[in-house]
């Protein structure tokens, strides 16, 4: 820390992403990223891409791709934005609609950032504890008087609430805007976008990130009530107006196009993450109802810092949180099935060592 950090900061812990080792090949089970590449009409934009076109900036108002999206989702494009990530859009959204003295209410165990991104703009938080089986009990989230972030399907659990359960949600809480984060619902939950109309409080995000295989690109979207919108949009062009690049936003057109491609690929995970639970499971893990293409699980036999080195050292990289209540567990992305063959293996091995 240099002497000129500003005092407010002084405290601040930054959220630490998983891991992108440069130096080794791992089979990268650990940011659950998606296995397969994008769209192959993603790569036909970029090969025909035309240098000279990077002078210019980006579309501010992002409008080819928000009309694509709008179009697919049944909505308006007022009723749409498209952030540098839905990292972005999510920190727009607390900008927007928490301060000081408007708190964000979250779970105890969810993504990370939300906290993060709560230190860094000096949000309290009213955390609401998960269930004992990491569920979430909506009522827990009735007449909160506060703005609600909810990762449904949650991350890392990877447990999902029913769409009656969002709706009362919204419903429960009419003067809050209530942020549904749906990186995950590709992967088999029903989305609240079809709720947008219903409940002019109710903020729906989504990224290119997981199952449009897309995170390096840095794409997410925003949906709800135009009015939320156009605060979101207020906030981003008073903070970075270009927030998209011009390659991303033709990319991104070419992947939400791609509908077929899509289904195919979330099927393919999904059918994955299947096989990878009825397999764990009979390796002795205890693995959460995941919708997602994660799962977070537990070994009596071995727990989850060692499994997460184990596993490291023989080539495989997952994910481990040192936090309370779940310090035992790992997530493991779903990867192709010949990679989960591996992961398969080299957990064998590490199983047989403990035994000896
Ligand atoms: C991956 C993830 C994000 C961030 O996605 P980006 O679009 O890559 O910024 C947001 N929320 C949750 C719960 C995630 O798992």
């Amino acid at each position: 820390m240099s002497k000129f950090l500003t005092r407010s900061l002084e405290k601040l812990v930054p959220y630490v992403p998983g891991e992108q080792p440069q130096d080794k090949q791992y089979i990268k089970l650990n940011t659950n990223e998606n296995p397969y590449p994008p769209s192959p009409n993603a790569c036909e934009i970029i090969e025909n891409q035309n240098i000279e076109d990077l002078r210019l900036y980006s579309d501010p108002t992002c409008a080819r791709l928000i009309a694509s999206i709008a179009k697919q989702k049944g909505l308006e494009p007022e009723q749409v934005m498209v952030g540098n990530g839905s990292d972005e859009n999510l920190f727009f959204a607390l900008r927007a609609f928490c301060d000081e003295e408007n708190p964000l209410c979250l779970a105890d165990i969810t993504y990370g950032c939300y906290a993060v991104w709560c230190d860094l703009l000096h949000i309290p938080m009213d955390v609401v504890p998960l269930s004992k089986d990491f569920t979430i009990d909506p009522t827990t989230y009735y007449n909160t008087g506060h703005t609600i972030v909810i990762a449904n399907p949650n991350a890392p659990t990877g447990l999902a609430l029913p769409l009656e359960d969002i709706a009362k949600i919204a419903a429960n809480n009419p003067e809050s805007v209530v942020i549904i984060d749906e990186a995950y619902v590709d992967f088999g939950t029903q989305s609240a976008v079809s709720l947008i109309n219903s409940y002019e409080n109710l903020l729906v995000v989504q990224t290119f990130s997981k199952s449009r295989s897309f995170a390096g690109g840095r794409l997410g979207f925003a949906m709800g009530n135009a009015d939320l919108i156009a605060d979101l949009n207020a906030v981003k062009f008073s903070i970075n107006p270009y927030n998209v690049n011009s390659l991303t936003l033709r990319i991104g057109e070419a992947i939400m196009e791609d509908t077929a491609y899509f289904q195919k690929t979330c099927d393919k995970i999904i059918a994955t993450r299947e096989a990878t639970i009825i397999r764990l499971t009979s390796l002795g893990f205890k693995i959460l109802h995941s919708k997602t293409n994660f799962v977070f699980a537990k070994h009596h036999k071995v727990c989850g810092k060692d499994f997460y080195e184990k596993l490291k050292e023989k080539g495989v990289l997952i994910r481990h949180f040192n936090a309370k209540r779940i310090a035992d567990y790992i997530r493991i992305t779903i990867g192709t099935n010949e990679q989960m063959q591996v992961l398969f293996e080299k957990v064998e091995e590490i199983l047989r060592e403990a035994a000896e």
